[in-house]
């Protein structure tokens, strides 16, 4: 018989906890890891800092492909899934090799939100998740003084502290539907737009943009409901949605994450989500919750692992640690101090 092969689709936190874990338990499992991006496993965190120039791409990197050699575990990257075929127990990879699976754990994370009035405009705007993200942000920078943020989730403020090191002019349009993964008060908007502005930058009430002109390789002219500015680089910062589009019509149960019960399993055999792009049972509150963070990430992985191998390991969240924002529960690891 073939021996047992356990996918992970995606190469961050989640996914790494999860491939070391399966090793871990057991020496004999073939254990394949694809990530989309062609980068390394790196530290999301340390991203505004690498754009700052206080962070170097050795800092960034954690170094785990030669762990994953020394554990006997395949690494594909720059190879992006685009379907999953449950039944047939195949995903099809973008260059349409299919790969077989007997085990699957789906960590595929999530990407930057972009709000629909503002979709017009998206390739105009920068946004930050990944390095060549960042490595983007630092050769506009070069270039640039003013840079308009629009939105304001915990990225913005991560990245408006690498801004405002590298001594650059940040107008920020503070908007009231992205606090995301924090709950929306006016409360909060006002503390938010009181530190940033101690801290030099230029908050600007949230109007519509009616118009972005390009006006030459380096400078865009932003027109909204209230004013009309120049600035190099145009930030979109809405928080970030679960990766999972391509996983629609694959048959598994998806509302804005992948479903799953308090053991990480989907609606499929054999088939567990963990970290961002997971929606998890609670059932003390008889709903869904969103992860969000790293250490989250690393523990839903870890566990979602065991459970592939048999065990029983329920996700633990305490009931009072679930907020709701926009509508949506969510448990976040990650929190910062602007
Ligand atoms: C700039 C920034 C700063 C952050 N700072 C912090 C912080 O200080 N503290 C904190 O706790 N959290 C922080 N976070 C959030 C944290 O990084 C995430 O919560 C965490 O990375 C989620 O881990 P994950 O493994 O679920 O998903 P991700 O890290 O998003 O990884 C998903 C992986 O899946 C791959 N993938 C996606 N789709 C496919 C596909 N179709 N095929 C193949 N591969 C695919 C991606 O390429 C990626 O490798 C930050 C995030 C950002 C963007």
């Amino acid at each position: 018989m073939d021996r047992a092969h356990c996918v992970i689709i995606g190469n961050g936190p989640a996914a790494n906890s999860a491939a070391f874990t399966l090793r871990d338990n057991d020496p004999d499992l073939r254990i394949t890891v694809i990530g989309e991006e062609r980068d390394h496993e790196y530290r999301p965190d340390l991203l505004p800092d690498y754009i700052a120039g206080k962070a170097t791409e050795e800092d960034l990197f954690i170094g785990k492909s030669e762990s994953y050699k020394g554990h006997d575990i395949k690494l594909r990257l720059g190879q992006r899934v685009v379907h999953a075929d449950f039944q047939q127990r195949e995903l099809l990879l973008e260059h349409n090799e299919v790969v077989r699976f007997t085990g699957l754990i789906i960590a595929c994370g999530a990407k930057p939100r972009i709000p629909e009035p503002l979709a017009v405009f998206e390739d105009l705007m920068l946004t930050l998740k990944t390095p060549a993200d960042a490595r983007l942000w630092i050769e506009r920078l070069a270039r640039v003084d003013t840079i308009l943020i629009v939105g304001g989730d915990l990225t913005s403020l991560s990245l408006t502290k690498a801004l405002l090191h590298l001594g650059k002019r940040v107008v920020f349009m503070l908007d009231c539907g992205s606090f995301w993964p924090v709950p929306f008060s006016p409360e909060l908007r006002e503390q938010v737009a009181r530190k940033l502005t101690e801290h030099g930058v230029e908050v600007t009430e949230c109007t519509k943009i009616r118009r972005i002109s390009r006006i030459s390789d380096h400078s865009f002219e932003v027109a909204t409901d209230r004013r009309t500015m120049v600035v190099g680089i145009l930030g979109a910062f809405f928080g970030l949605v679960p990766n999972v589009k391509f996983l629609a019509g694959s048959g598994l149960d998806i509302e804005r994450g992948i479903l799953v019960d308090e053991y990480l399993k989907t609606s499929r055999e054999n088939v567990y989500a963990a970290g961002d792009c997971a929606q998890v049972y609670h059932p003390e509150i008889r709903d869904y919750w969103v992860s969000i963070g790293y250490t989250n990430a690393v523990e839903l992985g870890k566990a979602a692992a065991l459970n592939l191998l048999g065990d029983m390991v329920a996700v633990n969240v305490k009931r009072e640690s679930i907020l709701e924002v926009d509508g949506i529960n969510v448990n976040s690891s990650w929190w910062m101090e602007f």
